[in-house]
């Protein structure tokens, strides 16, 4: 037995969705920390994916890094940038889904767009990416996916479409591992709790956020590379005999806020 000095994904090669800001990029930091090289995307803030690649370049000057305008509602798309990335890398080792926008609203204001956007972003999008890289990951006779539910996906008031999206998520993910574990491919959910971004700030009250806080059992927010840390694990020799299983990265939650601990404006249509 000797120590463990080499960095736990040197030479693997991460394709993740949404590496622009928020959780996305806090994961691709934390992946290339630990050696990864890595493609990611981003459908609006070319800046900030411009920002993460230059802060992976910063922890790691050899690492390859590659990013693409990616939406992941549109299938032909998602075909496109994955056989490019493919290209781009090489391979590709680890898939993270974690690209994702919310449109609250309750069910009976919530209108065919908000509904359809959340669900074909979040469910679509899985969808679309994981079986835009199955044919690489058989090929290469190994993969890890690594898809981002929420905590919400055990029903959230005002966040039917999320809720719904993000349960989905994981029936998906387990019914991907059935299929393919035995070819040695992984697919794996994470399911975070409260981490500031710009998707909570636009969408949570503070009141909510000290609910979540309060439900809590570290009784505090998570910090995105702890979230980071938790993909680290899932896409790393770690977890070789975790498969179609659920991480919880919550502080120690199993429920959220009620509807009744207010909503901001924003979000209480
Ligand atoms: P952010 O809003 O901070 O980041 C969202 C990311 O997704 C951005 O990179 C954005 O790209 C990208 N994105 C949005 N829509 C699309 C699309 N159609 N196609 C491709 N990329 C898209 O969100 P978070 O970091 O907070 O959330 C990341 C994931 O974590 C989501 O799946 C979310 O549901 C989940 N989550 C977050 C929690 C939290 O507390 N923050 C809790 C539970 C789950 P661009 O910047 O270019 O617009």
């Amino acid at each position: 037995m000797a120590l463990n000095t080499k960095p736990l994904l040197e030479g693997k090669n991460v394709f993740l969705t949404g590496g622009s800001r928020g959780i996305g990029k806090a994961s691709v930091l934390e992946l290339a920390k630990n050696g990864a090289n890595i493609a990611f995307t981003y459908v609006s803030s070319e800046a900030g994916a411009k920002d993460t690649e230059a802060q992976i370049k910063e922890i790691n000057p050899n690492a390859k890094v590659c990013y693409y305008k990616l939406d992941v509602k549109n299938s032909a798309q998602v075909n496109e940038v994955a056989q490019k990335a493919i290209a781009d890398m090489g391979h590709i080792d680890v898939v993270v889904n974690n690209a994702g926008i919310l449109r609250d609203g309750l069910i009976y204001n919530m209108t065919d767009e908000q509904w359809d956007e959340v669900i074909r972003t979040h469910l679509y999008g899985t969808f679309y990416v994981c079986r835009a890289f199955l044919d690489e990951f058989i090929a290469n006779g190994f993969g890890k996916f690594v898809n981002i539910s929420s905590i919400c996906y055990v029903g959230s008031a005002g966040q039917a479409n999320y809720s719904a999206a993000k349960a989905g998520i994981i029936g998906f993910s387990k019914a991907l591992a059935k299929e393919y574990g035995m070819k040695n491919i992984y697919c794996n959910v994470i399911v975070p709790g409260y981490f500031k971004t710009e998707l909570t700030d636009a969408n949570a009250s503070q009141m909510i956020v000290d609910e979540f806080v309060r439900l809590s059992m570290l009784q505090r927010e998570g910090k995105r590379e702890e979230l980071g840390k938790s993909v680290v694990f899932l896409a790393s020799e770690l977890s070789d005999f975790v498969n179609g299983d659920v991480l919880y990265v919550t502080g120690g939650l199993d429920t959220i806020p009620p509807k009744n601990a207010k909503r901001n404006k924003k979000a209480a249509n």
